[in-house]
């Protein structure tokens, strides 16, 4: 029959499809299913025929992690280029490196600052709030690198990028904001990092390529004309649902908020466009928060052509109904929200929400892969083995 699975999985990102593949290396039947037309969730990337440049679809991922069982785990579908990431910020025409560094201070006061100078100075200029009393993003920025630092360089890349006043930000989205009093420019801390040598979707592909694994494209599981939706498959199978969990209530609860970006990309006649993958651009007038130049991700792929690059403006927005979501905006009604969709979740003990979407948190790849190995081990496989842990 249609339903000869054991197990549905709705999404092929990488935390659906880690599922699957974890539990068709069981022995189980696994159906991915996913409504885009191409697998990988946000992660998928292709080589745009033109030029051959890897370009990334919904915007540059770059591969770090410090969790060692998911750093080997992913090493078993690729191995990692050396690449390691860095990012440049332009400011009233001049360009500084981030995150904000030795390098970045004593360029932007044209000084020659030892890392405890530096730090003087920035305590000076951060003396208006403490770090532990900072109410919102602004408050918190400017407690850990004052207000010269934080006007030039935050206040308004993050008005472009969240569209709120940063007054009513929460201080958490500044917090992972490293201040260094280095010249290390790394953008990362992460243990280990690196770019898939044949690309993510390469990648993607070899986790669900497996015998066991069918996966089916195109498909929406709300929409009940094809075989494998939500009302003809939950209480029949178990369903591990990497979609939206607001859409799996019928948005009872309300609609979560959501920030979508919008990427314009273009291919320019340069064997060179920028010099580096990723520039920011700070000021309030440039409507787009940063450019990507793709070639970059890739210095080692010599089949690159020499004389075209490949370039992505990022701009950033609230999402409309039909828009992807990228960032949930967790206001204090989506949190509210999201522990009412919770409370409905207990009625649907064989349907495990996972992911980005279905958790409604912003997951980095390597925290997406983590979570779904526990919650294989934890949850799937013992309801697999007819054992339901719930
Ligand atoms: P997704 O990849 O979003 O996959 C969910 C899948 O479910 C999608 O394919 C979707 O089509 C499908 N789906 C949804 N609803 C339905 C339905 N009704 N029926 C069928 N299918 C459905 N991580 C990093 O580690 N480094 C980075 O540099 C990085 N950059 C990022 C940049 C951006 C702009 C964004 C948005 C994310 C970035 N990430 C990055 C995060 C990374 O994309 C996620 O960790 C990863 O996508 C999480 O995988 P997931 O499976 O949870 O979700
Ligand atoms: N940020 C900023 N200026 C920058 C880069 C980042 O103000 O040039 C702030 C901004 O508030 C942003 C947050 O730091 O939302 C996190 O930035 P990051 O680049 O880590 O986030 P990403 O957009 O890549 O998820």
């Amino acid at each position: 029959s249609s339903l000869d699975f054991d197990l549905v999985v709705v999404g092929s990102g990488f935390f659906g499809l880690t599922i699957a593949e974890r539990a068709a290396s069981d022995g189980h039947r696994v159906i991915v299913i996913d409504r885009r037309d191409h697998i990988g969730g946000n992660a998928y990337s292709h080589r745009d025929p033109d030029t051959g440049i890897e370009v990334h679809n919904y915007g540059a991922h770059l591969f770090h992690t410090s969790n060692r069982t998911v750093w080997e785990y992913v090493n078993r579908f690729t191995s990692f280029t050396s690449y390691q990431h860095r990012v440049h910020t332009n400011h009233h025409g001049v360009v500084y490196p981030l995150p904000i560094n030795l390098g970045t201070i004593n360029q932007f006061f044209a000084s020659a600052h030892s890392p405890e100078e530096a730090r003087r100075l920035i305590a000076e200029q951060a003396s208006e709030f403490t770090i532990a009393d900072a109410r919102n993003l602004e408050e918190k920025a400017i407690a850990l690198i004052g207000r010269p630092l934080y006007e030039a360089f935050i206040r308004d890349y993050t008005a472009k990028q969240w569209q709120t006043d940063p007054t009513e930000l929460p201080a958490e989205v500044i917090s992972r904001l490293p201040v260094r009093y280095t010249y290390d420019s790394r953008y990362f801390n992460d243990a280990f990092e690196g770019l898939p040598v044949d690309g993510y979707t390469a990648w993607i592909e070899r986790m669900a390529d497996h015998p066991l694994i069918e996966v089916r494209l195109g498909t929406d599981f709300f929409d009940e004309s094809q075989p494998i939706n939500k009302a003809a498959v939950v209480g029949t199978l178990p369903v591990v649902y990497t979609g939206p969990v607001d859409r799996y209530f019928d948005y009872a609860a309300g609609p979560l908020g959501w920030r979508t970006l919008d990427f314009t990309s273009e291919v320019v006649p340069v064997p060179d466009f920028q010099g580096t993958p990723v520039m920011n651009y700070a000021d309030a007038d440039v409507p787009y928060t940063r450019i990507h130049e793709f070639r970059h991700f890739h210095p080692e792929r010599e089949e690159y052509p020499k004389d075209r690059t490949i370039i992505m403006r990022e701009y950033s927005r609230f999402a409309e109904a039909d828009d992807e979501p990228y960032y949930p905006v967790n206001t204090p009604d989506d949190r509210s929200k999201l522990l009412q969709y919770r409370e409905m979740q207990a009625s649907q003990p064989d349907v495990l929400f996972g992911g980005r979407l279905g958790t409604y948190q912003y997951l980095d790849m390597h925290m997406a892969i983590g979570s779904a190995l526990t919650q294989y081990a934890n949850k799937v496989a013992p309801m697999l083995s007819g054992s339901p842990s719930a």
